[in-house]
């Protein structure tokens, strides 16, 4: 289905970005795969599993919070493999605190990495996407993009503001071709989650399992992980024909987390 279509997802060394990384290019999409600080093993066995899959796939060590340095990966992607079709704003990053005692570099590198990164990104890419008249734009946002968890300031705030600039964006692209839209996952096992549930392991002093129920119970009622193959298809669904007029929502993915 996506043949000939290239898309960059950053945060794609890991977690959920990989998961949509490896759907993506079960489609035949080519990919632009990015990450922070990953060993020259990880990217080369990366490399070697896309390639596998018949697609064609660059690395780019981009720290998103840089906008010349995702520059330099959109260029990359133009002329290693043919422009950028398709855009995945995932990279993230988490920190819990309290209001009070939240350090403000924290901040400043939570709202960086979450929300800044989808506007340097997305910027540099929509006008090739006009001019194909064909784009996808999908920002993973999270359920905290829709509702909000004490501890979770900048997190909450990234994640509302990410949906909102989606919806900037699917409205500056309407009729065009292109759909922006974004993709708001529950908790999903990743690095990302597994410290959360380190820190209830030590608070609490019970087991990983016990953790990871907890975990799940404050806040997904179905008490089972979302997985980034569950997210995956849904970045294909839409990058598909059935979604062209799909644009400027925020889908959830959270075993009932939002429903509530
Ligand atoms: P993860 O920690 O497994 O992966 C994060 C990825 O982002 C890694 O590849 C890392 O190298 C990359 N990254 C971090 N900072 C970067 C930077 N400055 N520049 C480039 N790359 C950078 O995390 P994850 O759980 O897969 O999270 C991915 C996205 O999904 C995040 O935006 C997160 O907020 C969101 N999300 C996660 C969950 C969850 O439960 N795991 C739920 C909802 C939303």
């Amino acid at each position: 289905m996506l043949k000939g279509k290239t898309a960059i997802v950053t945060g794609s060394s890991s977690g959920i970005g990989l998961g949509v990384a490896r759907a993506l290019a079960g489609q035949g999409a080519n990919i632009m795969l990015n990450g922070f600080g990953d060993t020259p093993e990880t990217v080369a066995k990366l490399k070697t599993e896309f390639a596998a899959m018949g697609v064609k796939v660059d690395y780019n060590p981009a720290d998103v919070t840089k906008p010349d340095q995702l520059a330099a990966m959109v260029d990359a992607a133009h002329k290693n493999l043919g422009g950028v079709d398709i855009l995945v704003n995932n990279a993230g990053i988490q920190f819990v605190s309290p209001i009070d005692q939240f350090p403000i570099e924290k901040w400043d590198a939570v709202i960086a990495t979450n929300l800044s990164s989808a506007f340097y990104a997305t910027r540099l890419v929509l006008d090739a996407m006009k001019t194909k008249g064909w784009g996808r734009v999908i920002n993973i946002a999270s359920a905290h993009g829709l509702v909000a968890s004490a501890g979770k300031s900048a997190y909450v705030a990234a994640k509302h503001g990410i949906v909102g600039f989606t919806k900037v964006t699917a409205l500056e692209s309407a009729g065009t071709g292109v759909t922006s839209n974004a993709i708001c996952p529950g908790w999903v096992l990743t690095p990302l989650v597994q410290k959360q549930i380190d820190a209830i392991v030590a608070k609490d002093g019970i087991s990983n399992a016990q953790a990871s129920e907890k975990l799940l119970s404050e806040k997904q009622p179905s008490k089972q992980f979302v997985t980034p193959e569950q997210i995956g298809g849904l970045a294909v669904f839409l990058c598909s024909d059935a979604a062209a007029q799909i644009t400027g929502s925020a889908y959830s993915i959270d075993g009932g987390w939002v429903a509530q």
